[in-house]
């Protein structure tokens, strides 16, 4: 009897650890999930390069700033629109002298319309066989304009400045039939010495096709994704540093283990490889 007495007890002192510890796990969920939309403890170094690569959650979204020159590289889901512009807004950001959607999917171009809506923009970039293709970029197009943005076709290639920075187009598909990820405008941007590589959600197919010097940091294509990051393209462009936007999609799983591997085994050590949803605003 006493026995059975002391079994009862130990089980329940076990649920009652199983249920605490059960809660705590689903706390520190539900707060990772959560994305920082303030970016709180965020400065901008007017004098040299700056550039925030924004915890949008499962979306796409970097800032690059520097002397009041200012560049947008994707615009989150539609629900990030309002406080990407309050960002902007709040770091006296007036112009984005480039807007590029590197390709029309939503968790690229969602946030768009905010954004033309409420900041002036120089330039926009985005593929232009995409844009022909779907209702939603046609509204982006009409929008943009409306406000009279300028829109050129870009091509590879093609080189443009920001300050004393400058930025070319590695990669790009302007015709109609081409997989939506691969239509990415690619961006390689150079600042004194040093370089990143913008990927957008180009696939290896993409990777294996570019001519590209080395540089120093890769924002991971496709939020991380086990179709972009091959061996071969790590070693092509040698990079030091890796930025991955993901955010706790369960259907996408993003970033994939296997993609963290290469960059593993390519030499890339853990604390150099950068996710938005571990890290937030990097
Ligand atoms: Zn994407």
């Amino acid at each position: 009897m006493k026995n059975k007495l002391k079994n009862i007890v130990i089980a329940l002192i076990l649920i009652f650890i199983i249920v605490i510890l059960s809660i705590i796990y689903t706390n520190n969920n539900s707060t990772n999930s959560e994305i920082d939309y303030k970016y709180t403890n965020i400065n901008i170094d007017s004098n040299q390069l700056n550039i925030f690569y924004f915890n949008v959650g499962q979306a796409d979204c970097t800032l690059i700033t520097i002397n009041n020159k200012n560049m947008l590289i994707d615009a989150g889901q539609e629900s990030d629109g309002e406080y990407i512009v309050e960002f902007l807004e709040e770091k006296n950001i007036k112009k984005l002298d480039y807007f590029i959607i590197t390709h029309g999917d939503i968790d690229h171009s969602g946030g768009a319309k905010d954004i033309i809506n409420s900041i002036n923009i120089e330039n926009m970039f985005m593929p232009q066989g995409i844009i022909e293709s779907e209702e939603e970029y046609q509204e982006i197009k009409e929008l943009a304009e409306k406000q009279e943005i300028q829109m050129p076709k870009v091509e590879v290639d093609q080189e443009f400045a920001l300050d004393v920075a400058s930025f070319e187009v590695i990669s790009v598909k302007n015709n109609i039939d081409c997989e939506p990820n691969d239509s990415s405008i690619v961006i390689r941007l150079n600042y004194l010495n040093t370089n990143y590589l913008f990927m957008g959600d180009a696939t290896t197919d993409i990777e294996d096709e570019i001519e590209c010097a080395t540089v120093d940091v890769l924002k991971v294509g496709h939020h991380g994704s086990g179709s972009s990051t091959s061996t071969e393209f790590l070693e092509k462009v040698q990079p030091k540093y890796a930025i991955i936007s993901a955010g706790n999609h369960k259907g996408y799983n993003h970033p994939s283990e296997e993609v963290l591997e290469r960059l593993r085994n390519f030499g890339i050590r853990d604390e150099n490889i950068y996710i938005t949803k571990n890290q937030g605003t990097i």
